[in-house]
């Protein structure tokens, strides 16, 4: 199999040859067709989330078919199209898991973080952990689902029924959750970097009905907020830009640090939340509503070995949506 390997943090992705591994017990090789990119790898480069285990092969919005069954795998067979999420595995007996908050689980594996991810041209993953997928729709575009999209639903369900939704940081998650929200009835208010003339527009092609600058105050005050960008400073922004009662939802995995900023802006029951990693309840909610809400996924394929540019367009704001690498 091909790879795209990060040794070290900070250092450019390898491009490496290996041996193509087996399926262990419960596991199954899947050859992947696509991999979306998340901000979250960049995280991993950079090296900012803890306990990363090197040599990783970064990558959690894969989409691929079942190659190779290991023993004891009833749920898929071969040639069943996948997708593999971020929760690559939780331990079951913890009191997370068992108390149905599995994405909070004590010894959890992440696909591309702790266990080996999708830029690459085969994955192993835990069978009890990859959705199947049918065969509908276009692996490309199906592949942001699984992370931006997949995090992004989560992050909404949890933002509570608000009317007037503030999305802050218009890419990915952004784009998929604005258009599920307005599928749900809701008005959305994006919010992206000043004077990303492409990203407002973008934000309104989808139906925002109002798009700005991160530092703007909208023309109404929101219900909620998501923040999506890792940018602490949007936090007391978006506390501001809230009505009493209102709720600031923090999806991000990580984040600069939140300046400080007056109790004013928290009074008043505005509530300040954060959201981590993914139920598989949360992940089969999704993609039916995916489906229902007849998301499209705006999309940029580029070849797996372009993963480093891809990763520097990323970080620069470049991309319109979501980048997906083709092996
Ligand atoms: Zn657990
Ligand atoms: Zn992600």
């Amino acid at each position: 199999m091909e790879a795209m390997v990060l040794t070290a943090p900070n250092t450019p992705l390898r491009w490496q040859q290996r041996a193509t591994p087996r399926p262990g017990d419960g596991e199954v090789l899947v050859s992947v067709a696509a991999c979306g990119v998340c901000r979250t790898d960049l995280h991993v480069v950079d090296g900012e989330l803890p306990d990363i285990r090197y040599p990783i092969i970064p990558g959690h919005e894969i989409v691929g078919r079942i190659a190779e069954i290991g023993a004891g795998v009833t749920a898929h067979r071969i040639g069943d199209r996948v997708g593999i999420p971020w929760l690559g595995h939780t331990c079951g007996v913890c009191r997370y898991c068992t108390g149905g908050m599995e994405n909070l689980c004590d010894a959890p594996r992440f696909t591309g973080y702790t266990r080996d991810g999708g830029f690459a041209t085969h994955a192993i993953a835990d069978a009890n952990y990859a959705f199947p997928l049918g065969d509908v729709g276009d692996d490309v575009a199906i592949a942001p689902l699984l992370c931006a999209g997949l995090i992004g639903w989560r992050s909404l369900v949890i933002a509570g029924p608000a009317e007037r939704l503030g999305i802050y940081g218009f890419g990915a998650a952004g784009h998929i959750v604005a258009q599920v929200a307005r599928w749900q009835g809701r008005q959305v208010y994006a919010f992206t970097r000043g004077g990303d003339r492409a990203a407002q527009d973008f934000a309104r092609s989808l139906g925002a009905v109002w798009a700005g600058a991160s530092e703007e105050m909208p023309p109404q005050p929101l219900d909620a907020a998501i923040i999506y960008a890792p940018v602490g400073g949007l936090v007391p922004a978006a506390l501001k830009a809230v009505r009493k009662g209102g709720r600031v939802v923090c999806a991000g995995i990580h984040m600069s640090d939140i300046p400080s900023f007056p109790y004013g802006l928290l009074w008043e029951e505005r509530q300040l939340v954060s959201v981590a990693n993914l139920t598989r309840q949360d992940g089969a909610d999704f993609l039916k509503v995916a489906q229902q809400a007849g998301i499209r996924t705006e999309t940029h394929a580029f070849p797996l070995r372009d993963a480093n540019a891809v990763l520097t367009k990323l970080r620069a704001g470049e991309l319109l949506g979501a980048a997906v690498l083709v092996p």
